[in-house]
């Protein structure tokens, strides 16, 4: 029979591309998000959008007890790493605690696995490149302190409760459908790709470049950029795990591309270089992050697709280049200015 899965965040970056790899395979899918940063316009047709917040209890119930769930995928999260340096108890309350009801209620309604999207910045300033699943946990923010919190309640709620769980951790989610239908559209917009794109599109000023005097060889940070299918797929790939235990990954490619690297790849995607300039380190930015996903792929077999930089940022310069206003159901529910 079909599988049924629920997606929180399924309107947001990452979700919604899980919700179009779903919906791929034929699955049942019910996206439940809130609104706040994901998109009605990002859930595809063939999902079913319900639109509530993760603290209304009722809600969650309601849905749950819609079941039996094959899974449940937790994407909704507010995710600016800065944002939650200068207001932890947001990050706190908001991921921490309305994750842990997340999964008391999945557990009271007899869910049988989650799969949780886990961050690299539980690890801080890695001691190692690549990580690995062993290194030592040391959040680097009230952000990866919130996630952590999470993948704690699931650690019991599997050793006491039974629910099996996968929590993924990965870090420069980048690109976008290969068939154009979604795309990353975040505001604010942080992001080093989308931004370069805007750029050298002429939709932003030049590019800031965050230090060029880390200890790298050209000098600017360097990042494991993974593509959103790819990173799809190890969410489907890993619910096999979860027969009978729980599991942790990283998922990255094991390669590393510098910013000076990146602009480089956005410039050859556009066909004329991103205007650019030097700019302060900004702060917490560790120099070199490459997660080892060794585990991932000996598990699983899963292996990322998207082995080549420009194809990577060529899915995301596509859909920008034909959005320039990113999902345009945010801005026509916005009223005009008067
Ligand atoms: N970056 C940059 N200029 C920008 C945005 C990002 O130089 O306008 C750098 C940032 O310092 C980091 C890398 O690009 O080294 C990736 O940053 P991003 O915010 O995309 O992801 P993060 O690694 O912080 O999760």
């Amino acid at each position: 029979s079909r599988k049924r899965f629920l997606v929180t965040g399924g309107a947001g970056f990452v979700g919604s591309h899980l919700v179009a790899a779903l919906l791929e395979q034929d699955a049942d899918v019910t996206v439940l998000d809130n609104l706040s940063l994901g998109h009605r316009a990002a859930v595809l047709p063939g999902a079913k959008l319900i639109v509530a917040d993760l603290s209304d209890a009722q809600a969650v119930d309601d849905i749950l007890s819609d079941g039996p769930w094959d899974a449940v995928f937790h994407f909704a999260s507010l995710s600016l790493v800065g944002e939650s340096m200068k207001l932890p108890f947001k990050y706190l309350l908001e991921n921490g605690v309305n994750g842990m009801k997340l999964i008391e209620a999945c557990v009271r309604h007899k869910v049988s696995r989650f799969v949780l999207s886990s961050t690299a910045n539980l690890f801080g300033t890695p001691e190692r490149i690549p990580i690995d699943e062993a290194v030592t946990i040391e959040p680097h923010s009230p952000y990866g302190e919130s996630k952590f919190m999470i993948e704690r309640a699931l650690h019991w709620a599997n050793e006491i409760c039974g629910l099996r769980s996968a929590c993924l951790r990965y870090f420069n989610a980048a690109g976008a459908d290969a068939r154009g239908r979604i795309g990353e559209d975040h505001d604010p917009e942080t992001h080093l790709i989308p931004l370069a794109i805007d750029a050298v599109l002429g939709r932003r000023p030049p590019l800031a470049i965050f230090g060029n005097d880390y200890p790298t060889p050209d000098g600017t940070c360097i990042r494991d950029y993974i593509h959103v299918e790819d990173l799809a797929d190890a969410h489907i790939r890993v619910l096999d795990q979860l027969t009978h235990r729980s599991v942790r990954y990283n998922v990255g490619t094991g390669r590393g591309y510098s910013v000076t690297e990146i602009i480089e790849s956005v410039g050859r995607v556009a066909g004329r270089p991103v205007p650019a300039h030097l700019a302060p380190r900004r702060l917490g930015d560790p120099a070199v992050l490459i997660a080892g996903a060794e585990s991932l792929r000996a598990d699983t077999g899963w292996s990322p697709r998207y082995t080549d930089l420009d194809a990577v940022v060529e899915t995301a310069f596509r859909w920008r280049e034909a959005h320039a206003q990113g999902y345009d159901d945010r801005k026509l529910a916005e009223p005009a200015l008067a």
